[in-house]
């Protein structure tokens, strides 16, 4: 069997890969896809884009306002009718040469997510192809994209079947952001809608070459339109226009807020994906090895800027100082560095306002009188970017601001307590209900408490593994409606009821 390559080639193999694609990226810049044409902003107007890792400058990236959105929304309007009505097998066809394409393409693209993002290799060298299973699994689905119901009564043949809503904007952030354009993209082109993406201008990379993809891969012009820009200007005026029928937005909760406010007047669906400061529940009884692998992957990993990490570990008193003792030696060990190094297993944040946001956490943590057991600083990395150092906090109460404001770094809030019925209290007392983790190995009990968690999904004795059939989504301020297999196609398509008379049945004859 080969072996695997030693972690300095691969470094070097990434660096070495990623140069050219730098050098084509600043000369050629990104400009928004609007009707199968690469094309700048009307207004002329840019803004740069730049690394997390040093500072570089990326590109130089088109900013979209309002005209290159009604230009978008338009393109889309006039393509809706030939893809809605375009067979399943031909749409099938086109999306399975768009998942092909991402996959020739998916070593340039985890190492430019990894430049654009900071998000480490380990991570980000799989991305793509999750991407492209995506594109895989919504293509198969075309064809029952359109299933409905059939509910016969005594005199009526009753059928409900779905069709497209339309064309809709999709509004995605910078967290993983490829995989999740994906996400949202591949459901709304397998049920026949066209699309607005306007991805996250902190990492407009990756959104410029998925719109390349689907353009070589056949998908006919104007079915995908991209456009770059800032959440206040494109990304308001996506959710304004009256062309557009629905919204599927990932961001964070006061962006949903805004964007409900902002689309109401042209009556918009919306579909959330929000923020979250997920629970982790570690019973006494657990297989605490593995429970401690999961609390650390689940909130260190993706350098914690992951809607479903579990940012609050809830661990049974008894077993608490044992636990977080084995937990602090684990977090120390974490390896901050450059986001290609495969070595890395936390890079840089996403930008230097985030890494302000999160290192204000380390001083409200002090404010509210918890204790930083691990890390508390800024981190000097390779290339002086926005490192942090990866953060345990303790002796904190579920009240603290750190145990309930959403951090999205490398930083982990320990809260102890002594039962069942405690446990649930703690983690329901939270305004966000995105996911909740619970390790135990008594049955009964697991199962209680995925009935109790007010949490959109539950991973019990796992952490947070997709499986792209279920229901993703979120409860309170974590999110409206669900992604994944169907349930896409509930927000992407209009249920109709059709009702055939099936003889003569009596007319009421008024006005005789
Ligand atoms: P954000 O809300 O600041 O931005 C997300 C997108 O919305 C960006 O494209 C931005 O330009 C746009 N936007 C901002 N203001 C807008 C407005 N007024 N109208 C229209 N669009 C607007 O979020 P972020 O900082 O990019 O991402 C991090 C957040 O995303 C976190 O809260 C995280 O939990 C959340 N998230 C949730 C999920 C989930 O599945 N629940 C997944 C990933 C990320």
């Amino acid at each position: 069997m080969d072996k695997p390559a030693p972690k300095a080639d691969v470094f070097q193999a990434n660096r070495d890969r990623v140069a050219p694609l730098l050098k084509k990226l600043r000369a050629d810049g990104i400009g928004h896809m609007i009707d199968g044409k690469i094309v700048p902003s009307i207004s002329g107007e840019t803004f740069e884009t730049k690394s997390p890792v040093d500072g570089a400058v990326l590109a130089s990236v088109a900013r979209g306002n309002a005209e290159d959105i009604d230009a978008a929304a338009t393109a889309a309007a006039l393509a809706f009718k030939s893809w809605r009505d375009m067979g399943p097998a031909m749409r099938r066809k086109l999306l399975h040469r768009v998942a092909d394409a991402i996959e020739d393409n998916a070593e340039d693209i985890a190492v430019l997510e990894c430049i654009d993002t900071g998000q480490a290799y380990r991570f980000m060298a799989k991305a793509a192809i999750r991407a492209a299973e995506n594109f895989r699994f919504f293509a198969d689905k075309c064809a029952e994209a359109r299933d409905g119901l059939n509910t016969p009564s005594d005199e009526h043949w009753n059928i409900s079947t779905r069709v497209p809503i339309g064309p809709v904007g999709v509004i995605t952030p910078w967290n993983t952001p490829f995989m999740l354009s994906t996400w949202k993209i591949a459901p709304a082109l397998a049920a026949g809608c066209t699309v607005v993406h306007k991805p996250a201008e902190w990492s407009p990379v990756t959104a410029a070459i998925l719109a390349r993809l689907v353009k070589e891969a056949g998908v006919p012009d104007g079915v995908l339109n991209t456009v770059h820009g800032f959440g206040e200007e494109a990304g308001k005026a996506l959710t304004e226009h009256p062309a557009i029928k629905a919204i599927g937005f990932v961001g964070e909760s006061a962006t949903g807020s805004a964007i409900m406010v902002q689309g109401a007047p042209t009556l918009k669906r919306v579909h959330f994906e929000l923020g979250g400061k997920n629970p982790v529940i570690v019973f006494d009884d657990a297989d605490l090895d593995r429970a401690l692998d999961a609390v650390v992957f689940m909130i260190y990993s993706l350098n914690g800027e992951r809607c479903t990490s579990s940012s609050r570990l809830l661990i049974q008193q008894n077993i608490a100082e044992k636990f977080v003792e084995k937990l602090t030696a684990r977090v120390k060990a974490l390896k901050v560095g450059h986001p290609l190094d495969p070595a890395t297993e936390i890079g840089p944040l996403i930008h230097e306002r985030h890494l302000a946001k999160v290192c204000s956490y380390f001083d409200v943590a002090r404010q509210d009188g918890a204790t930083i057991a691990v890390g508390g600083k800024a981190y000097d990395g390779p290339g002086g970017g926005h490192y942090v150092e990866p953060t345990l906090v303790t002796g904190a109460h579920g009240r603290m601001r750190v145990a309930q404001e959403e951090v999205f770094g490398p930083f982990l809030t320990v809260l102890p307590f002594t039962d069942e019925v405690d446990a649930i209290a703690i983690a329901n007392d939270i305004r966000y209900g995105l996911t909740g983790y619970v390790w135990t190995n008594n049955v009964g009990r697991a199962l209680r408490v995925a009935d109790a968690l007010e949490a959109g999904m539950i991973w019990l004795n796992s952490e947070n593994v997709r499986h792209l059939p279920t229901p993703f989504g979120g409860m309170k301020a974590s999110g409206i409606g669900r992604d994944g297999g169907d349930y896409s196609f509930d927000f992407y398509m209009e249920t109709k009821h059709v009702s055939l008379a099936r003889g003569t049945h009596r007319i009421q004859k008024l006005g005789i």
